[in-house]
C-alpha cells in the first residue's frame, strides 16, 4: 500500500501501543495494573459534566463554533492565566484547541520550515518529536549535563544558526522535575538573546506536590512573554482527557496563523467540550486540589514502596505531573534480562504490571510509572514487581 514518506519516518506512540497490549491482556481476563496511562484515574467532577449537559439542552452543542474557540472559553483562559501569572492576554493571543496536543501540532506547522531545528529536553514528552518531524523541522534533542533539566550551558552547546525554538515542559513528562524561577529566567533570557521561540509546555502546573514552588515561563518578564508561546489545557487539572481541550496563548501573529491552520483542519474544538471546560476553568477550584492532594499522597506512599525494590534508583523525587521515572537497570540486570525493554515485557507477561519503557522518552534504562491509580492497587503493583525482581 502507498504511504506518504512523511508518516513513514515517524514512530507510533511507545504509549498507546503499550495501553493497546494492556487492554487486550485485560480483554483475555489477566489481573491486570496498568501503570503505562497518562491521565487521572478519576471522574470529571460532576458539576463539569452538567455544565455540559446543560449546554447540550440549550442547543448550544450543535453547530460550529468560532475556530479558536468561544468568546466565554477565550475570556475563561485570558483570566486564568493572568490570575494565576500575572499576563493579560487579549482574545486575539488564545487560541482555544482539541487537547494541548493539537495545540502544539498547529503551532509546529505554522511555526517550522524544512530544516527548523527545535531543541527538546531529554527526557521528553513522546509526541514532541513525532511531531516536530511532521512539521517538517528536526527535533534536536538535548542531553542534561546533570539530573533532567537542562542548563543553558546545555542549551548553548545544542544551539546551532538553524535553532528555532526550544520545549520547557515544566512539570516533565515523564521525569516530574520543576524548573525553578532561577532556572526559567536564565533559559528565558538566553532564547530571547539568540531569538528562540520558548514553548513552554505547562500542562502539569497544577499537580505540584510537597510544597514545591511552580514558576511559569511568562510570569519571568514582559520580553520573555513576547518570545513565548504558553500551551496548556484542561485534560490533567480537571481529569478532563476525554473532552479535548487544550489551548495555546502567544504572539498575535503566530496566533492568528493557528487560527488559520485549525479552520482547515479541526474547524474548532467540539462546542460542547468548550462549555465543558468554561465550567471547569470558572468554576469552583476545589476539585482541583482535592485531586492534587491525592496524586500527593500516591506519590508519597509509592516512591517510597519503589524505592525499597532491588536495582530501582528513584533519583530525586518528582515534583510534580503523575509519573516516576527510575532508572531501573540494574533491576533488570538482577533479573537476568539483557535489556530493560525485556524486563517491561515480562513484567507485563508475568504480573500484569504495564510500565512504559524509558526509551520512548529518551533514556532507556529508565521507565515511566504511572501512579494514576488507587492506593491498594499502587501497593499491589509494588508487591507484584518486588517479587519480580527478587525471582
Ligand atoms: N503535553 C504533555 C507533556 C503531555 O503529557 C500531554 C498528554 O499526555 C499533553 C501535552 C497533551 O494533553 P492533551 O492533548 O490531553 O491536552
Amino acid at each position: 500500500m502507498h504511504l506518504a514518506k512523511r508518516i513513514l519516518n515517524v514512530a507510533p506512540s511507545a504509549t498507546l501501543a503499550l495501553s493497546n497490549q494492556t487492554k487486550a491482556l485485560k480483554a483475555k481476563g489477566a489481573d491486570v495494573i496498568d501503570l503505562s496511562i497518562g491521565q487521572p484515574d478519576f471522574q470529571t467532577p460532576k458539576t463539569i459534566d452538567e455544565a455540559a449537559i446543560a449546554a447540550i439542552q440549550a442547543g448550544n452543542a450543535s453547530f460550529y463554533t468560532a475556530a479558536t474557540g468561544i468568546p466565554e472559553l477565550k475570556q475563561a483562559i485570558s483570566d486564568r492565566i493572568f490570575s494565576q501569572d500575572g499576563v493579560r492576554y487579549p482574545a486575539s493571543q488564545i487560541v482555544a484547541t482539541t487537547g494541548a496536543k493539537f495545540a502544539l501540532y498547529a503551532l509546529f506547522q505554522v511555526y517550522l520550515n524544512p530544516g527548523d531545528e527545535v531543541l527538546i529536553p531529554v527526557p521528553y514528552w513522546v509526541s514532541y518529536e513525532e511531531q516536530i518531524k511532521l512539521a517538517s523541522g528536526t527535533p534536536h534533542l538535548v542531553m542534561p549535563s546533570e539530573g533532567h533539566k537542562v542548563s543553558v550551558d546545555d542549551l548553548e552547546a545544542a544551539r546551532t544558526d538553524k535553532t528555532r525554538a526550544l520545549i520547557i515542559n515544566s512539570p516533565q513528562n515523564p521525569s516530574g522535575v520543576v524548573y525553578t524561577r532561577t532556572e526559567l529566567t536564565l533559559i528565558g533570557n538566553w532564547a530571547l538573546q539568540h531569538h528562540i521561540l520558548v514553548i513552554t509546555d505547562d500542562i502539569y502546573r497544577d499537580l505540584i506536590y510537597n510544597g514545591t514552588t511552580f514558576t511559569a515561563m511568562i510570569s519571568i518578564n514582559p520580553d520573555i512573554v513576547a518570545n513565548t508561546v504558553l500551551i496548556s489545557g484542561v485534560s490533567k487539572s480537571y481529569a478532563m482527557t476525554g473532552w479535548r481541550i487544550g489551548y495555546a496563548a502567544g504572539p498575535e501573529k503566530l496566533m492568528q496563523a493557528m487560527a488559520t491552520f485549525i479552520s482547515h483542519t479541526t474547524s474548532n474544538p467540539a462546542a460542547v467540550s468548550e462549555y465543558a471546560a468554561v465550567a471547569a476553568l470558572t468554576g469552583d477550584q476545589q476539585i482541583v486540589e482535592t485531586m492534587r492532594q491525592a496524586f500527593e499522597e500516591r506519590l508519597n506512599l509509592f516512591y517510597d514502596l519503589l524505592a525499597e525494590i532491588p536495582g530501582f534508583d528513584m533519583g530525586d523525587k518528582p515534583q510534580g505531573a503523575f509519573y516516576l521515572f527510575p532508572n531501573i537497570k540494574r533491576a533488570a540486570q538482577l533479573s537476568h534480562y539483557g535489556t530493560v525493554d525485556d524486563f517491561i515485557s515480562a513484567l507485563l507477561a508475568e504480573t500484569g504490571v504495564a510500565i512504559v519503557p524509558g526509551r520512548a522518552f529518551g533514556m532507556p534504562d529508565h521507565a515511566r510509572i504511572s501512579y494514576c491509580k488507587d492506593l491498594d492497587s499502587l501497593r499491589e503493583a509494588a508487591r507484584r514487581i518486588r517479587e519480580f525482581v527478587g525471582k
